[in-house]
């Protein structure tokens, strides 16, 4: 683990501290119930800190990256379950309302991290075909969307554990203590309501330049922007809200930008969910907000030797944030793309690669695979060089990308090297 991700981790152990510490110097419960109270405490502030981490904030991103933002926040809906399970089943009170309180938004919080875990971490289904085709199933009643609004039902928990703790005698008593316990709480509202509410009016903006199909099932989508993104790199992504196009309706989607233009950013969409489906609707002239830019794929390029050579491995349109970093990088790196397409038709940007090849003075290579690669096609692609010395950027949908990345790992290519990013949250 790098140091940067120990340092955000810790946050986790430090955030509760100030309040425990706090309670502590004032309070006079006993021993034992005391400690029962920290556990209270500290579960309440880990729900705090998830809501703070659920908004994307864009430096902690470029210090971190999303996944071990994300990782974070889901690790911490299940120790702050496990905590509040202790203080409830080990602490007293003599108020109904506050025991009820406390039982109910236990029990709110357990069912949605159930269904949150399921639904939205990936932690199971990416790992068993079976749970996988369960949840593609359901999907088509519990859409993404209706999985957020599920999932805010945190906030309502939130709420009701800040009320229980309003009615505790055994802490309502001290002044001090609750002004930090309410400080704590408007910290963290006041942070989603800004993120939700007010920075929106704050990011990129533009207007739909072009929206061709390519293929049956993948749209390419040019957004011009008001004014030139100098922030943008190359494999970056952007959750975009097409606000112009009544039927596609406004709600955010993460896509990668397909090459290296700051002013007019290219998404490459593969149409298969409800949302991407209506894409078709989309018009030039449209307007379009775009949360980010995210991503670290160039970060880490730029902190690796020069003279390393990239292996990107795209799955579908799992390719485009890689074609991105082929845009930006095939005059000066040895680069080798391997594309894993479902059928040749699907491998709509031949030309595309094509010309940066024939650019690349004999730096680039690239394989385009249709089907998965196994593991004897790729020992006859890549070679035992690339294998020892490469980075490796995986990108497409989780199953695939984790599957990829055994199979790398089998091959002797170190988890130090090889960089993903999954289609999924
Ligand atoms: C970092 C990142 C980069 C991506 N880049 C691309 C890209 O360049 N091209 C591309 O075709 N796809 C990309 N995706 C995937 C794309 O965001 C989803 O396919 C799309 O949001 C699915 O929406 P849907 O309603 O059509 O499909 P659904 O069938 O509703 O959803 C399919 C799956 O997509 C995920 N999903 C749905 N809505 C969202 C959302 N609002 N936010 C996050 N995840 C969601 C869910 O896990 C769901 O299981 C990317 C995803 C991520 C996380």
């Amino acid at each position: 683990m790098t140091l940067r991700k120990l340092t955000f981790w810790s946050a986790a152990i430090v955030f509760p501290l100030p309040l425990i510490l706090t309670y502590d110097s004032v309070a006079t419960a006993p021993g034992p119930l005391k400690f029962y109270i920290f556990l209270g405490l500290i579960a309440y502030t880990w729900w705090l800190l998830s809501i703070v981490l659920s908004v994307r904030s864009a430096w902690l991103h470029r210090f971190v990256g999303l996944p071990s933002i994300y990782g974070l926040h889901g690790m911490l809906g299940v120790l702050a379950v496990g905590a509040a399970y202790l203080h409830r089943e080990y602490s007293y009170s003599p108020s109904q309302l506050a025991r009820d309180l406390g039982d109910w938004g236990f029990y709110v919080a357990l069912a949605v991290l159930c269904f949150s875990v399921f639904f939205m971490s990936g932690w199971l289904v990416d790992r068993s075909r079976l749970l996988q085709s369960v949840k593609q199933l359901l999907e088509v009643a519990v859409r993404h969307q209706i999985s957020l609004w599920i999932h805010r039902l945190n906030l309502v928990v939130v709420a009701m554990i800040w009320l229980h703790a309003h009615l505790l005698v055994r802490v309502n008593q001290y002044f001090s203590f609750m002004v930090l316990f309410d400080l704590y709480t408007l910290m963290a509202f006041g942070v989603y309501v800004w993120k939700k509410w007010i920075a929106p009016e704050t990011y990129v903006a533009g207007a739909v330049t072009s929206n061709d199909a390519c293929g049956e099932a993948t749209r390419r989508i040019s957004v011009g922007l008001d004014s030139k993104a100098e922030n943008i790199q190359p494999g970056d992504f952007f959750f975009l809200s097409f606000e112009g196009a009544a039927s596609v309706g406004r709600e955010w989607h993460p896509f990668s930008v397909t090459d290296d233009d700051k002013k007019t950013v290219t998404f490459t969409i593969r149409q298969h969910g409800d949302f991407t489906r209506r894409l078709g609707g989309v018009e030039v002239g449209d307007r379009v907000r775009l949360e980010g830019p995210f991503g670290r794929f160039e970060s880490i390029i730029q902190g690796s030797d020069d003279e390393t050579p990239l292996v990107l491995i795209g799955m579908g349109a799992g390719v485009a944030p890689l074609l991105s970093l082929a845009a930006a990088h095939h005059k000066t790196r040895e680069i080798h793309l391997l594309w894993i397409v479902r059928t040749p038709e699907d491998a709509y940007y031949r030309d595309v690669i094509e010309e940066y090849r024939t650019a690349s003075d004999g730096r680039m290579q690239v394989t385009i695979n249709v089907g998965r690669l196994r593991r004897e096609d790729f020992t006859s692609t890549v070679s035992a060089e690339q294998l020892a010395k490469s980075a490796f950027f995986v990108v497409g949908p989780n199953p695939a990308v984790l599957a990829n990345q055994r199979l790398l790992r089998r091959l002797g290519v170190s988890a130090r090297r090889i960089h993903q990013e999954r289609l999924t949250m």
